[in-house]
């Protein structure tokens, strides 16, 4: 098995030779280049030699398509933020909030109107979303939800159930009430990315693998800026930033971002008589309202992907493979799916992975270009980048396009976040907001008590 067939199920099941492309091969001109063949690069190029099949574009990639969080996510493909409309509202305005809102149900669509108009097969299912709250504890955050929905005007698409009702779908144990919408979808996220970039090259783009970017330089007086790399620059005039997580690691942006590990576990293909007990025939993606967050999704040839946070932040922010694997974390993962489904107590699992989340200081996402430098970027995702990263694609080929669109008026355009804490102020307030969470989440569930909104853990991870 290729080395990277082992990141994750997803790059395992891609159908797609994983070796690497060639490196870049000394100093190299482009219109346009792009660090990170994940969905922010391959997208941004998609829609740029959609607009001009003449650019050139050069991606450069450290490892290959699909190696960082775009290879190893949950699946779903799915609309909201990181951050609440509420929030969005207070620093942009309720309009602003509104049209965000608006364009995260729209770029799901178009995820999938993009990979059929592409001919990727991405294996997207629009099957809806659930969130349940297993116990009394969650449901006034249920509660809220709905009630932030309705204040921007999307109540309509939303609906609280009860157990009774929600188990005509799925059958969760425990579960006292759920908010479901129609909204989401569930893709394959290797198939996306890996099948992506073989489209972008088909429309002409360079994907330049095996070749690490140490750093970036904005235009000089020839007009090009760089991507500085390990086997020679990659100038143009326009250098896009798409490394999410990693982007800590490049010493201008090193503290933008904290990098922060989401972790999975998948079980073996379940059985038909199990899937009858189970339900879940729409293949809806399925959260709880925990606040150390955890996800599931339904594969295409019936496993149950079961994800979570957990895995301590690490003092300086450094990324190495072996934090993709958490033991802790991943039994934690396990003992779940047995909770939340007693027909499987004695299922197997067959694949754990992880990989790490791109965290802004303030959750707040960022899609920006400036001409002055021919810098642009899209990242701070946290958890939501599989709809986001197509909408950035679209954002910034708007603005590099120099274009005024409705989508270069969305209020993450622009933006900045502010730096987090130098060290190890930073790796104390992440760490205790874990810890924090971790303990009220235990708490809750042992009182039914709702957590009260108003302590320090929950104001650090407030959005
Ligand atoms: C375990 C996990 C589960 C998740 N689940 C979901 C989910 O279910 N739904 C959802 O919406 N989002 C989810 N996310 C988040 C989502 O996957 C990401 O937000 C999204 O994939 C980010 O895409 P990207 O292209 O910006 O970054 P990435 O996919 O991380 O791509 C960045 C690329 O840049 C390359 N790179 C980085 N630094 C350099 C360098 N210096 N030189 C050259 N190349 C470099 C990397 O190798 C990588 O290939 C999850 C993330 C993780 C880790």
């Amino acid at each position: 098995m290729n080395d990277h067939a082992s990141i994750s199920f997803w790059l395992e099941t891609a159908g797609d030779d994983l070796s690497p492309r060639p490196p870049i091969d000394g100093t190299t001109d482009a219109d346009v280049a792009i660090l990170g063949a994940g969905m922010t690069g391959l997208w941004t190029a998609y829609y740029l030699l959609r607009r001009d099949p003449s650019l050139r574009v050069v991606i450069v990639e450290r490892a290959i398509a699909g190696f960082g969080a775009s290879g190893r996510n949950g699946a779903w493909c799915a609309p909201d933020l990181n951050i609440s409309m509420s929030r969005l509202a207070r620093l942009h305005g309720e309009d602003a909030a509104r049209r965000m809102q608006q364009a995260t149900y729209d770029a799901v669509d178009e995820v999938g109107r993009a990979c059929s108009e592409a001919g990727i097969d991405a294996g997207f299912h629009k099957g809806g979303e659930i969130i349940v709250s297993r116990g009394p504890q969650g449901v006034p955050g249920l509660e809220d939800s709905i009630r932030e929905y309705e204040r921007f005007g999307f109540g309509d698409r939303y609906r609280l159930v009860d157990a009774a009702e929600l188990e005509g779908r799925i059958r969760i144990a425990g579960v006292t009430r759920a908010l479901v919408s129609e909204d989401a979808a569930v893709v394959h996220p290797g198939r996306l990315t890996r099948g992506l970039a073989r489209v972008v090259e088909r429309m002409g783009a360079r994907i330049a693998e095996g070749t690490a970017v140490t750093g970036f330089r904005p235009k000089d007086a020839s007009g090009r800026a760089a991507l500085l790399t390990d086997r020679g620059d990659v100038r143009a005039p326009v250098v896009v930033l798409a490394g999410e997580a990693y982007l800590s690691e490049l010493p201008q942006l090193h503290r933008q971002l904290v990098p922060l590990w989401s972790l999975i576990v998948l079980t073996e293909p379940v059985t038909d008589a199990q899937w009858a007990e189970i339900g879940w025939v729409n293949r809806e993606v399925v959260a709880s309202t925990r606040l150390s967050v955890d996800y599931l999704s339904r594969t295409e040839d019936g496993r149950i992907l079961f994800g979570g946070r957990g895995a301590p932040y690490r003092l300086g922010s450094p990324i190495r493979r072996e934090y993709d694997r958490h033991g802790p974390t991943h039994e934690r993962l396990k003992r779940f799916v047995r909770e939340w489904f007693p027909v499987l107590r004695d299922v197997r699992f067959t694949h754990e992975w992880g990989g790490p989340l791109g965290m802004p200081r303030d959750w707040h996402p960022t899609m920006a270009f400036d001409p002055a430098t021919g810098i642009a970027t899209s990242r701070g995702y946290v958890g939501h980048g599989v709809s986001t990263t197509n909408l950035a694609g679209r954002v910034l080929d708007d603005l590099i396009a120099g274009a005024r669109t409705p989508l270069t008026e969305l209020p993450l355009v622009n933006h900045r976040s502010r730096n987090w804490e130098i060290e190890p102020f930073r790796y104390l307030g992440v760490r205790y907001a874990q810890w924090a969470l971790g303990r009220l989440d235990e708490r809750t569930a042992r009182t039914g008590m709702p957590p009260s909104g108003a302590s320090l853990a929950e104001r650090i991870a407030s959005h």
